[in-house]
Parts: structure tokens; sequence; C-alpha cells
């Protein structure tokens, strides 16, 4: 993955949770009024929310394992809007 092409929007920093949505702790605004990860060179694999009492917990991944579409992210696949559309 070209991680040039992130626009840095911080839409894949947020996920739902016990039906609601949150936006990972790790998230910060920058001066330049784009986004960016705090942990960023550890991000992966570390865990962003829970474990709750169940053991269920949200680990940051990468799209490419996440598959899901978001609008605008120049890391779309054509085959996850489908996914999506078929979801409905
Ligand atoms: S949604 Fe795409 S463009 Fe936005 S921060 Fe995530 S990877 Fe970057
Ligand atoms: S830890 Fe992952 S989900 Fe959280 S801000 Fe960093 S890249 Fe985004």
């Amino acid at each position: 993955m070209i991680e040039d092409l992130c626009k840095r929007c911080g839409k894949c920093c947020h996920y739902f949770w016990k039906g609601e949505k949150k936006r990972c702790k790790f998230l910060v605004d920058s001066a330049d009024g784009k986004t960016e990860c705090s942990i960023y060179e550890t991000r992966l694999g570390t865990i962003i929310e829970g474990p709750d009492e169940f053991g269920q917990r949200i680990e940051c991944s990468t799209k490419a394992r996440t598959k899901e579409w978001i609008p605008g992210c120049p890391y779309n696949r054509p085959e996850w809007l489908r996914n999506k559309k078929q979801q409905k």
C-alpha cells in the first residue's frame, strides 16, 4: 500500500462499539486541519477498544484487512463497495 495516498481524513479511525460510533483515542487533530495517529509506528495490532466482559475487543488494522468502503478514501477497492451494497 502506498501510504502517500492517504488524505489523513481519519474516517477509518472510527468504529462501532456496542451500538455507538466512536473515534479512536489515538487519533489526534493536526495543525493543518487533518488528522494523525499518535502511535503510528506501533498502531497495527494495538487494542483500541475493550476487551469487554466477553473478551471482545477491537484492534487497529489495515484497510486491506477490514475491506471497508469509506467514501473518498483512495485505498477503496470496487469489490468492497459491492460487498457493502450486498449487505443492505
Ligand atoms: S479513510 Fe483513507 S484517506 Fe482517510 S485516513 Fe483512512 S486511509 Fe487515509
Ligand atoms: S491506532 Fe489505528 S485506528 Fe487508532 S488512530 Fe491510529 S491508525 Fe487510527
